[in-house]
């Protein structure tokens, strides 16, 4: 069998995890599979990292940004060819570029094109582990990118989907996928299966467990994931197309911290203003999420949508450049103290009633809606961010402990 096995930060943040997780690829190469390895930084090291870039120069351009960042990984990998090596297990630890990932050219958040396999192959073939660095890959300059944070889950997730592997497992330091982030909700409880649109929503609405794009890609290849810990041997969750019907109306509760929302006050009322809007926003590759707008009134209406908070300063510069030519309006507010909150289930898709239930849970809680918004099988709530903890308490009990 190829297994590739991907090890996040904390689970290789010092000498003694980096041999505990030496001591798991041991066992699974001496059972005399082929093991595929991927390695995240050590512990907060992409944080450490991130901290002096800025702190030289808070404009460090996104280019040399990447060339630091990838030096997280490639400690990990290398240390732990080495600590294989005092295990008597043969391995060799390889970089994006000597693997050949090779990736769109934006820095810091790079999609994976293409894989080359042969490097691996031969390396497979020679009996060695093979470690590979997470998160990283090389774009058309031959410059070296990042994924985005949390992107060695799908540096794991190509790899086995280019490798054809029999299994693809990402250890991590809870024991799976829980109903919500357990370090927000300490009833959650750890699902032994879910969907992939489920895993996606859940992702894409702040659930850091698994980076949103390797479920995308996992989905579209159809690799089938095990999400499990580092440190014990539980099951784990198994992220696949189907699962057997639980009868769940909604399988989990997430939050993301990292959104603002903006409002365009008094906007002319007439053809083309939200197309000139978000146009200008999507010239410069900002996502935008929620939007709402007004009932026009005495020729003017408001506009109200949500960003990353990261990208907040740079699309009220935008706006503010437009302000006077195509986009005229009297005001734009910033609020940056707000959070959004998702229910994501496909239980919901053939049941009324599940957003009002979520509101009722919010109401219970005194927390106030500032704006919603719907798929087939999420609803999401923009809120202040202060009340995040009580709100994803309140919907995890109304949702999940009756289902229990
Ligand atoms: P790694 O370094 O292994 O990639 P991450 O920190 O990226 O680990 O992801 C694991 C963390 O994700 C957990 O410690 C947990 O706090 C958080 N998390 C958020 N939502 C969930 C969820 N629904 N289930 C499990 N963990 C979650
Ligand atoms: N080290 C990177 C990060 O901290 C990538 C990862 O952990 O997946 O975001
Ligand atoms: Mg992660």
């Amino acid at each position: 069998m190829l297994i590739v096995k991907k090890f996040g930060g904390t689970s290789v943040a010092d000498k003694e995890r980096i041999y505990n997780v030496a001591r798991r690829i041991a066992e699974e190469y001496r059972k005399g599979n082929e093991v595929v390895v991927v390695l995240s930084a050590m512990g907060k090291q992409t944080d450490v990292l991130l901290s002096m870039a800025k702190d030289i120069n808070p404009n460090a351009s996104k280019r040399e940004i990447d060339m630091l960042l990838v030096t997280g990984e490639q400690v990990s990998v290398a240390l732990m060819a080495m600590a294989l090596d005092t295990l008597g297990v043969p391995a060799v630890s390889l970089n994006a570029f000597q693997v050949a990932m090779h990736t769109t050219s934006n820095y810091g958040n790079a999609r994976l094109k293409r894989i080359d396999t042969e490097r691996i192959r031969n390396e497979l073939e020679n009996k060695r582990v093979v470690l590979v660095t997470g998160f990283q890959g090389v774009n058309k300059y031959d410059d070296y990118t990042t994924l985005g944070r949390g992107g060695s889950d799908t540096t794991a997730v190509a790899l086995a989907a280019a490798l054809r592997a029999d299994a693809c497992e990402i250890y991590t330091d809870v024991d799976g996928v829980y109903t919500a982030d357990p370090r927000i909700v300490p009833g959650a409880r750890k699902l032994n299966e879910i969907t992939y649109d489920e895993m996606l929503e859940m992702a894409t609405q702040g659930a850091g467990v698994l980076h949103n794009r390797s479920v995308e890609m996992a989905k579209k290849y159809g690799v089938q994931l095990v999400v499990r810990s580092s440190l014990n041997n539980s099951e784990g969750t198994v992220v696949k197309e189907v699962v057997k019907m639980e009868k769940m109306l909604v399988s989990g509760v997430a939050c993301d911290k990292n959104a603002a929302r903006i409002a365009v006050i008094g906007l002319e009322d007439k053809p083309g203003v939200a197309f000139k809007l978000f146009n200008h926003l999507a010239n410069h590759n900002i996502n935008v999420d929620m939007i709402l707008q007004s009932v026009g009134r005495d020729g003017t209406k408001d506009i109200s949508f949500t960003v990353k908070e990261d990208d907040i300063d740079e699309v009220v510069a935008i706006l503010e450049r437009h302000r006077e030519g195509s986009l005229k309006c009297q005001h734009i507010d910033v609020e940056k103290d707000v959070a959004k909150v998702s229910i994501v289930g496909v239980g919901m898709m053939s049941h009324a009633g599940v957003a009002a239930k979520m509101f009722e849970a919010l109401y219970d809680a005194g927390i106030n809606i500032n704006m919603i918004s719907t798929s087939e099988i999420r609803v999401t709530v923009l809120i202040n961010e202060a009340h995040v903890e009580k709100a994803m308490n309140a919907i995890h009990e109304k949702f999940l402990l009756s289902q229990a």
